[in-house]
């Protein structure tokens, strides 16, 4: 797989566009500018990859917005070592910004044949997350719980409960929540009890889809 110097070029123009629109955290601004976006998107739409767009990948889903990949990522404050689960792997893209910033990643995607092409993939271009599931991710991971950091790449209708019981104290769960429009919303757990709850405005993904089993 190339990365060439028009590559490179591209993507650090798409930095400075999401830094210009309002993303602060350097190490995921860093990120952004080091990951070759376009590896994780079919060939023949590779002049897509680098704008700030999301894009349609195979079964149905899409790759999500960089703008929003960099938005999230900075709502989770995210440390090297922090256990992060993210619910909705889709092409990886956003799993590999998780990888770079030195997090240990458990990822579930529920459609199987994106499953297994970027388990693969991920593999083959160098990011190992510590675990990836084929499964249902309203469920979230409880044998690998509790987690630093919850991140759902997938539009919620409501907010499962078990992702938030699998938070530890202190711990974030970032989630956009609603039907056809989604607000980005930050879960912090102050307590075994107790969650403080912010919203940071509209965003749109794909559906979080409930299992049918
Ligand atoms: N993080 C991805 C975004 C992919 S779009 C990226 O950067 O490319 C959202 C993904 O969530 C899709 O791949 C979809 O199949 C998956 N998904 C939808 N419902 C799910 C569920 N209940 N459990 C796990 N994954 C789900």
């Amino acid at each position: 797989m190339k990365d060439n110097y028009r590559h490179q070029g591209k993507r650090k123009q798409l930095v400075e566009t999401v830094r210009a629109k309002g993303i602060k955290d350097e190490k995921v601004l860093t990120a952004i500018g080091k990951i070759p976006r376009h590896w994780f998107m079919d060939s023949s739409f590779e002049d897509h990859a680098y704008q700030d767009k999301a894009f349609p990948i195979a079964a149905d889903q899409t790759i999500s917005q960089p703008y929003t990949v960099a938005f999230q990522t900075e709502l989770l404050a995210v440390e090297k070592g922090d256990h992060i689960l993210e619910i909705g792997t889709g092409s990886g893209y956003q799993t590999a910004v998780l990888c770079e910033l030195g997090a240990k990643v458990f990822s579930i995607e529920r459609q199987q044949e994106l499953y297994k092409k970027t388990k693969l993939f991920l593999s083959k271009i160098g990011y190992r997350p510590k675990y990836m599931a084929f499964g249902d991710g309203y469920k979230g991971l409880p044998d690998y719980a509790p987690f630093d950091k919850v991140i759902v790449t997938a539009g919620a209708p409501f907010v499962p409960k078990p992702l938030l019981a699998q938070l530890k104290v202190g711990g974030k769960l970032v989630i956009p929540v609603g039907e056809n429009v989604q607000v980005m919303t930050l879960y912090t757990r102050t307590s075994a009890k107790s969650f403080e709850k912010k919203e940071f405005g509209e965003f749109r993904f794909v559906p979080l889809l409930e299992d049918k089993n």
